[in-house]
């Protein structure tokens, strides 16, 4: 049997060290916003060459937080793409905006900047990209329309933790870049984390606030805050495993080697131009008979995932939310995408494996 995904696996290499940092986190007994938040949001900072980085309590509120920090008007517009994780689209709608859904690029499963720019009203107030499953947006062209009409760039990196475009890593290229460190993303807690990188002192003061309570000094809040703190005990545990993200993102880039190579028959595989580093959070596939796929990979010992089973605007959550419901391109993706296993608890050999069964599925 070769899982999709087994996280215990996948944090054996580390067990030792975060023993260790459980350990030193006991006998200190400080729990909330203390040393371990604060330098990981400085080592985080550095690996990326930028000066702010914010923690907080996962993804979702890093784009929340990313958002309110904007200020912007009720109702403002943010263009986001339709092929996404529906966190995106809610941490819009959590702030009061309205999401403009923007269709992908079929090749690359990215928000195709070409439609961007005919989503734009007079009421957009930002772009929120997301570099889907590893691979960063083309982000050229973004930031050139964003710098045209004064648009905020907001990244979701949640999928993207060392993806590069042009040689330059994602989150660093847009105004604010909002982490993840849920327990399966590239880089993983033990549990919920995230971050904000931020480009100005003011805006990381601003979302340190909004990270607890709105306050400033202990018991005065100058803003209406929230409760999203990083927590301390995930902050150490990321400090060990920040330094192995690089050899994280190589094993699996290795591992996405051997399906480009050895995979054949009709499965369309993922479009990775020469300008982009991508870091498969994701290793997924196309295939017009997803669903029979999946089940024949199943039957012989293989599991897989789809993201996403449900594209955004078919969600119940979202009916109230949206004014467009017609997305072929995004909705075409939907149906046919499968996630293969490909993870830092991977073998080669069980990518070998996967591939062998995957090269005798016939149509
Ligand atoms: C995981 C994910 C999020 C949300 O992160 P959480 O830490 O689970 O809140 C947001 N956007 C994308 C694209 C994701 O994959």
């Amino acid at each position: 049997m070769i899982p999709y995904e087994n996280l215990k696996t996948l944090n054996k290499p580390f067990e030792e060290k975060l023993r260790k940092k459980f350990d030193l986190f006991l006998d200190k007994g400080w729990y909330i916003l203390g040393q371990e938040v604060s330098l990981f949001e400085e080592e985080f900072a550095a690996y990326h060459q930028e000066k702010h980085v914010v923690g907080v309590a996962n993804g979702l509120d890093a784009l929340i937080l990313s958002l309110k920090c904007c200020k912007f008007s009720p109702g403002a517009e943010v263009i986001v793409p339709s092929n996404t994780y529906i966190a995106t689209i809610l941490s819009i709608i959590h702030c009061g905006l309205t999401p403009i859904l923007v269709e992908p690029d079929s090749k690359t499963y990215n928000i195709d900047p070409a439609k961007i720019q005919s989503a734009i009203t007079d009421k957009t107030a930002a772009i929120m990209v997301v570099h889907l499953y590893g691979q960063c947006c083309e982000m050229d062209p973004i930031m050139e329309i964003a710098t045209q009409h004064g648009l905020k760039v907001i990244e979701d990196c949640a999928q993207a933790h060392g993806a590069k475009y042009k040689n330059q890593l994602a989150g660093t290229f847009g105004d604010f870049a909002a982490f993840s460190f849920y327990p399966t993303k590239n880089l993983g807690a033990l549990g919920d984390a995230g971050a904000i990188i931020c480009k100005s002192e003011a805006d990381a003061a601003q979302i340190r606030q909004l990270r607890n309570y709105g306050s400033e000094k202990k018991y005065h809040n100058s803003v209406v805050g929230y409760n999203s703190r990083l927590d301390e005990l995930q902050a150490s545990f990321l400090r060990e495993k920040l330094p192995y993200l690089d050899e994280i993102n190589n094993h699996k880039r290795a591992l996405a080697a051997i399906y480009f190579q050895e995979l054949n028959g009709d499965f369309i595989k993922p479009h990775v131009g020469s300008d982009f580093h991508h870091v498969y959070h994701i290793f997924n596939i196309l295939h017009p008979e997803r669903d029979r796929l999946k089940k024949y990979l199943l039957d012989q010992g293989i599991a897989t995932e789809i993201h996403y089973p449900v594209a955004p605007q078919n969600q119940l959550a979202l009916k109230d939310y949206l004014t467009k419901f017609d997305y072929p391109i995004s909705t075409k993706i939907h149906e046919t995408t499968l996630s293969l296993p490909c993870s830092f608890a991977h073998t080669k050999a069980d990518i070998y494996q996967v591939v062998e069964i995957l090269n005798k599925f016939n149509t």
